[in-house]
């Protein structure tokens, strides 16, 4: 299951990007997950809730926007919604896709209260 390993990466970049000298917490973890990325939501959401127990993030949320796929057909040069792989273009039924959104995961932002 690669979302332990997904969940396992946001949690150490989070760890990181939280000031040494805080006295605050993390009360939410930011986060965009493409559409096309593979990545399993609740399985992501449930690998962190299993790892965020006695971490800096222990009283964290993880936000997840989620970023749609879009695809640029390279035989008509339509660019359209691709929510799964595998589809065709819908205008002229070509296959010859390039990806230009959607297989992302970024950690965007930690939020932090006292
Ligand atoms: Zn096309």
């Amino acid at each position: 299951m690669h979302e332990l390993s997904i969940a396992q990466s946001i949690l150490s970049i989070a760890e990181k990007a939280f000031p040494a000298d805080s006295k605050e917490v993390i009360t939410a973890v930011n986060i965009q997950v493409g559409e096309l990325s593979s990545i399993e939501i609740e399985s992501l959401k449930f690998a962190f809730s299993a790892m965020q127990e006695d971490t800096l993030l222990q009283k964290a949320e993880l936000n997840i926007e989620i970023i749609p796929g879009e695809a640029k057909c390279q035989d008509c040069n339509t660019i359209f919604h691709l929510p799964a792989f595998g589809l065709d273009c819908p205008h002229c039924n070509g296959f010859s896709l390039k990806i230009l959104k959607g297989r992302e995961m970024k950690v965007l932002s930690i939020t932090l209260d006292e």
